[in-house]
């Protein structure tokens, strides 16, 4: 299926030929690449190159690819056609632009224009609510609206009391049909993937349900992911990423301002109780378990945040999200804002439960396998949150096979090779308690 998306660059500067004439378009093929086309007068010789430059908008565009070239009737047609190794993220923005080189003129550029990676066979319909865009469809009005009240309520709440907010556009992607959307997350979905949350390429992917299902669970699911975009905005120049406790602490609080989605408190309760305790040092990306182990993770997550918020206030927290935007480690990070080494905090806040000396075991990979059958618990036979999950596998995968290289604004484009971008799976709001997942944590 081609559908075209973008068109229309205006141009920027004129050589021997006429830029700002161009015009350009691209043409998704969804599920193989985008073809991205140019067409313009050129009354000189055939140039002796052109090329298609993209990346990410408001990034800097560093992939650049030859385009096959075709002068006729003073008419210069430029194509060239991408197809990812490994999927794109569905949702994302692409911006592109042509370079034509003539034998010894400047270079000239035509102004960029952009393309979304969509699957056009959806009757989308889109919708804003501040910097957030949202894409559903299906359930209507309905769906919108609670999109919009999560979102509105995630901001609201981390602006006025933890000092951060959306920096640029977001996209928010929801999707009705679970399947469907795993197939367009592309081969790198597990079958307990609910949803996907790349701040990089600015797309929450995510589960809602049409049938059945509970309006506030939705608001709730995108104030929690929602949350992690602006974190990720606000500490993007921290060193090595923010912890996932401190981001699944946070996003898990800010939903919990609108529906109780999880029995956080009676599941820390029972860690407490079984010493079934996890570490969560040096876990910057997911939670790199699934099921229960995953779940005590988020329990303890929400805990941790509880306490600090109980102790210093969300001021504290505020402080937090600050010191790590300056770029220093964990330790740095919580000796700054709250006046307590890591370790002091952890006695002190498991001080609260009387405990002394946990055993912390280690989060293990988790086992796909695991997703069809769910672990013989109740916790885990619940609904599980379609939380986050930070998916960056994708566009990392994407990106190291060469399909994009991408750099955020602030990045200066020193290289070629990716930046390592935070990858999280979450585990969704999937029917029969498949395991709240998480893959990829990485140490700073
Ligand atoms: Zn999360």
């Amino acid at each position: 299926m081609l559908v075209a998306l973008a068109l229309m660059g205006a141009g920027v500067a004129s050589a021997a030929t006429d830029v700002d004439a161009a015009v350009l378009t691209a043409d998704v093929a969804f599920g193989d690449g985008i073809t991205f086309r140019l067409e313009m007068p050129h009354p000189a010789a055939e140039p002796a190159g052109v090329e298609v430059r993209y990346g990410l908008p408001d990034g800097i565009v560093v992939r650049r690819s030859p385009a096959a070239v075709d002068l006729a009737g003073g008419v210069l047609r430029a194509t060239y056609a991408w197809e990812p190794r490994v999927p794109l993220v569905v949702g994302t923005e692409i911006e592109y632009r042509f370079a034509i080189r003539s034998g010894d003129g400047p270079e000239t550029r035509t102004a960029p224009a952009t393309v979304s990676y969509i699957d056009a066979s959806l009757p989308w319909t889109t919708a804003s609510e501040g910097l957030v865009e949202i894409w559903y469809h299906a359930g209507g009005e309905a769906i919108e609206a609670d999109a919009r009240a999560g979102i509105r309520a995630a901001l609201d709440v981390l602006r006025q009391s933890y000092g951060a907010e959306l920096e640029r556009p977001t996209r928010l992607m929801l999707y009705a049909d679970i399947e469907r959307m795993r197939r367009d997350l592309g081969g790198g979905a597990s079958p307990w993937v609910g949803g996907a949350a790349i701040a990089e390429l600015n797309v929450t992917v995510l589960y809602a349900p049409v049938e059945n299902r509970d309006p506030l669970d939705l608001q709730a699911t995108v104030a929690h992911e929602i949350t992690h975009i602006v974190l990720e905005h606000r500490t993007e120049n921290s060193f090595g990423g923010l912890p996932a406790w401190l981001h699944e602490g946070l996003a898990t609080t800010v939903e919990s301002t609108i529906a109780e989605r999880f029995p956080y408190d009676e599941i820390m309760t029972r860690v407490v109780a079984r010493d079934e305790f996890v570490s969560l040092r040096g876990i910057t990306g997911s939670f790199p378990a699934s099921g229960q182990a995953a779940l005590n993770a988020y329990a303890q997550s929400n805990s941790l945040l509880g306490y600090i918020i109980e102790t210093w206030g969300p001021e504290g927290v505020a402080r937090l999200l600050e010191a790590y935007a300056g770029g220093v480690s964990d330790n740095e990070a919580v000796q700054e804002a709250l006046g307590v080494s890591l370790d002091e905090l952890d006695r002190a806040w498991l001080g609260t439960y009387g405990v002394e000396h946990p055993t912390f075991a280690s989060l293990t990979a988790p086992d796909v396998a695991a997703a069809t059958s769910p672990p013989n618990d109740d916790a885990a036979t619940r609904p599980l949150p379609v939380s986050d999950l930070v998916a960056a596998a994708l566009a990392v995968l994407a990106i190291a096979a060469g399909a994009v290289t991408l750099f955020r604004g602030r990045r200066p484009p020193v290289d070629p090779d990716l930046p390592k971008a935070d990858t999280r799976w979450d585990g969704g709001a999937v029917p029969l308690g498949a395991p709240l997942g998480a893959a990829r944590g990485r140490r700073p």
